[in-house]
């Protein structure tokens, strides 16, 4: 889908050091007119610096940044066609809620007061806050303060708006309850919204791209299902949901040896023999009795979750961990079977 769209911003071979110390080390990728790609990442990993270079506030030591084509490398932030909302929602604290959402059109100075009045009334619509025109930002909740900052962000109709863990300060109910409302709002604007998290939940749940990093370059870029079903290596498989990761052989095609015996996959192309890492999802192992399983484990630990129970499971000195809406009791010995569909082959990493 995403070769029929547009390129809006496209990064190449960026780097930036801070003090010397790498923080990005030659990122390059492309992003599509109209998409929610989100940055995701355990903390250090670099999202915020890459946003922050999209946004015009670092400059690469190397490396070009291009907006629908032209270079805009050395262009100043405010001549962007970018708008950034913080995870601290800084709010002006002098100004109500429709001054501060009216602020960047004041900027422009060539709207009438009626034509901003109208513009900051449409956008409290859409960001569900109509009638807070008048009210102080400081006694609003944290997730009204965070949608004066979307409508602020939005006003002045962006190419694109960079989102910067803004929903990071919010507690899960009312995080969750945002997620979907910026989905429908990137949507409904019809722009592209980059996005910063560490909490693959909240990417998987939002994203139409999610660009997986780690330790300043980017590991995997890919829909959600792609990158839970298919991530490319350990880190991106252990950071996208729990997984089981396990040495294996790749026999030959469409066959896997793991934890001592020999599964059907529906990987192929590998070499005859080649050493491989498999991944394989708690909800995807199906516990039957122990004498039908491919494999059998003693059941060291149960958790319930509510959705589901958690086991931890030890065979032949692995710990495998298995989600399942049925409880085996702990000492008790299971049978685990695995369908070749649930079995992800991945290049072994480098020892
Ligand atoms: P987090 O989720 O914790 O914000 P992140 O993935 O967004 O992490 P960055 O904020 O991009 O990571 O930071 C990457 C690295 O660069 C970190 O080690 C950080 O300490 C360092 N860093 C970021 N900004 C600066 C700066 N202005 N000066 C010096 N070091 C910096």
């Amino acid at each position: 889908m995403h070769d029929k769209m547009n390129e809006i911003v496209s990064l190449k071979n960026i780097v930036v050091d801070f003090d010397g110390e790498p923080v990005l080390t030659g990122l390059s990728l492309d992003i599509h007119d109209k998409e929610f790609v989100t940055f995701l990442g355990p903390s250090g990993c670099g999202k915020t610096t890459t946003l922050r270079v999209i946004g015009g506030f670092v400059q690469p030591k190397s490396g070009n940044v291009f907006f629908n084509g032209q270079d805009i490398t050395h262009l100043p932030p405010y001549k962007r066609q970018v708008n950034t909302v913080f995870q601290k929602y800084a709010l002006f604290p002098h100004l109500n809620v429709f001054e501060n959402v009216a602020f960047g059109l004041r900027l422009q100075k060539k709207l009438d007061e009626k034509e901003i009045r109208l513009r900051v009334q449409e956008m409290l619509e859409v960001v569900g806050l109509k009638g807070y025109e008048r009210r102080d930002t400081s006694n609003l909740s944290g997730g009204q303060q965070q949608r004066v900052a979307i409508a602020r962000g939005l006003i002045n109709h962006p190419k694109v708006l960079l989102l910067d863990e803004p929903l990071g300060a919010l507690d899960l109910k009312l995080r969750k309850e945002m997620q979907l409302e910026l989905k429908r709002l990137q949507q409904a604007m019809d722009i592209t919204f980059i996005y910063v998290t560490h909490d693959q939940e909240e990417a998987l749940t939002m994203s139409d791209t999610v660009v997986v990093m780690h330790d300043g370059d980017i590991q995997q870029i890919g829909s959600p299902i792609d990158i839970y079903n298919e991530p490319i290596n350990a880190f991106v498989a252990s950071f996208i949901g729990e997984s089981n990761i396990i040495d294996g052989i790749m026999l030959r095609d469409f066959m896997v040896e793991f934890a001592g015996n020999e599964f059907t996959c529906v990987d192929k192309g590998f070499g005859h023999n080649e050493l491989v890492q498999v991944v394989v999802r708690p909800e995807d192992i199906q516990v039957v009795p122990a004498i039908q399983g491919q494999l059998t484990g003693v059941v060291k630990e149960v958790i319930f979750k509510g959705v589901h129970y958690e086991m931890h499971v030890e065979q032949a000195g692995y710990e495998w961990i298995i989600h399942s809406t049925q409880a085996s009791e702990p000492g008790e010995l299971i049978g685990m079977c695995i369908g070749p569909d649930e079995i992800h082959i991945m290049q072994r990493a480098e020892a």
